[in-house]
């Protein structure tokens, strides 16, 4: 199966994936978790996606293509399907992402500005890619899944996430109606419920 996760930042797609890769045999293919992964390590792609992460902004889409399509290409992606989790982000990727994957279905997880801007202080992560909200963790800063040290995310605060969603609205959001107009779009309220509850919505969406 290949699947994309649409959703503003904060909206509950690392949740949501964490769900579904325990039932479903796929490899999840996060951009965000790339890049971070690319500045914690200092590679010259984390150098030179820096600027563009932590001031919210988009990085340009001639490197981010470039870099799903070489991860797609692999044999775990070509043999067990993918989870597309952060991508794409543009229509220009989009239509990229056309002419060397063909998607299954796009989960389109709707929350509203105001509470993903309520929910950004509270975010707390964990590297094994566990994410808890402090209204269900309490006190605890340890990962119930690893034991590791929860961090919060440099671009997860008020300032830097009214820009995310400014660029989510602007560019993002157009590919809601163009994956809408394929037919294989399919939109879950992922506000006011729990994880849980979201997660078998998806579940029932994706059988179908
Ligand atoms: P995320 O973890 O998906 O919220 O992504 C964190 C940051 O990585 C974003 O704010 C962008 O700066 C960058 N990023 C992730 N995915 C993309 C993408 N598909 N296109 C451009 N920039 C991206």
């Amino acid at each position: 199966m290949k699947i994309i996760f649409l959703g503003a930042p904060c909206s509950g797609k690392g949740t949501q994936a964490d769900r579904l890769l325990k039932d479903f045999d796929i490899v999840h293919v996060s951009t965000g978790d790339i890049f971070r992964a690319n500045i914690s390590q200092g590679t010259p792609l984390g150098l030179e996606v820096r600027k563009y992460t932590e001031n919210g902004l988009l990085v340009p889409d001639s490197l981010t293509v470039e870099l799903v399509k070489d991860r797609l290409s692999k044999p775990d992606c070509q043999s067990k399907g993918f989870l597309l989790d952060g991508f794409p982000r543009t229509l220009s990727q989009a239509v990229a992402l056309e002419s060397f994957a063909k998607i299954d279905a796009v989960v389109n997880l709707c929350v509203s500005d105001e509470a993903i801007l309520k929910r950004v202080s509270g975010r707390w992560m964990c590297k094994c890619g566990a994410t808890y909200s402090v209204d269900t963790l309490g006190e605890s800063r340890t990962c119930e899944r690893c034991g590791g040290a929860l961090y919060q995310r440099a671009d997860d605060n008020p300032a830097t996430m009214q820009k995310r969603l400014e660029v989510y609205n602007t560019s993002t959001l157009p590919l809601v109606e163009f994956y809408r107009g394929k037919g294989i779009l399919v939109d879950i309220n992922g506000e006011n419920r729990t994880p849980d509850e979201i997660y078998l919505d998806i579940k029932e969406a994706l059988k179908k």
